[in-house]
């Protein structure tokens, strides 16, 4: 399964924004977008207008940065989200909000999307009560996330049953500290989503 393994910062630098992609750091004063807001490489100090392409390009490599999400992965997505009915850019982002990993970061289960597909990868999680170790899963109403048996008595999870705070998970996940569980109450609405992306501008960029 393909993934970036690059500098994490340094995507949130060609980006020019906060995407949350290491945990605690991303709220300390060692966030490079803090310390060095500019375009890596050698001419990223010297940041030119952007035209329209360029706008469109920047909006869709954001989306896929913040997910984690490949551009194959990612066409497919916005394919499947044209062929819904709806605003297709809508559509795209809250289809890619019910990703597996992108739950179980939302649930509060760890600091960053990139913990938690690797806490996914590594299987310690159930949907349903089967076991699920595909990070691209999309999940739907009514699916059950849980920490498998064996994984509760880890050490890890033992430190994340007493931060889990149920308050700070989406409306849209109804989370049960105590199981370590929580169920997708309702399908996510756009609003449910707080990242800063201009979806129409991916939707256009995809169009032409
Ligand atoms: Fe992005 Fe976090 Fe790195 Fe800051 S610390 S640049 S928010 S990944």
């Amino acid at each position: 399964m393909a993934k970036y393994t690059g500098p994490a910062c340094r995507q949130c630098r060609r980006e020019g924004t906060k995407m949350f992609l290491k945990g605690d750091r991303c709220f300390s004063d060692k966030c490079a977008i803090q310390r060095r807001n500019t375009v890596p490489g050698q001419h990223g100090a010297s940041r030119k207008m952007m035209k329209e392409y360029g706008l469109q390009l920047r909006e869709k490599q954001k989306a896929k940065r913040y997910y984690g999400v490949l551009e194959n992965q990612f066409r497919n997505y916005f394919k499947k989200a044209d062929a819904k009915e709806g605003m297709t850019g809508e559509n795209l982002l809250t289809l890619i909000e019910r990703r597996l990993d992108n739950v179980v970061y939302r649930i509060g289960f760890c600091d960053s999307r990139r913990d938690a597909r690797q806490l996914v990868r590594h299987g310690h999680f159930t949907v349903n009560g089967k076991k699920a170790n595909i990070p691209s899963i999309i999940l739907k109403q009514g699916d059950v996330v849980a920490v498998t048996e064996t994984s509760k008595s880890n050490a890890k999870f033992k430190a994340i049953a007493e931060t889990l705070d149920s308050k700070t998970a989406p409306k849209w996940l109804a989370v049960d500290k105590a199981k370590l569980c929580a169920t997708v109450a309702e399908l996510p609405e756009r609003d449910d989503i707080d990242f800063d992306i201009e979806e129409h501008l991916i939707v256009e960029l995809y169009s032409k």
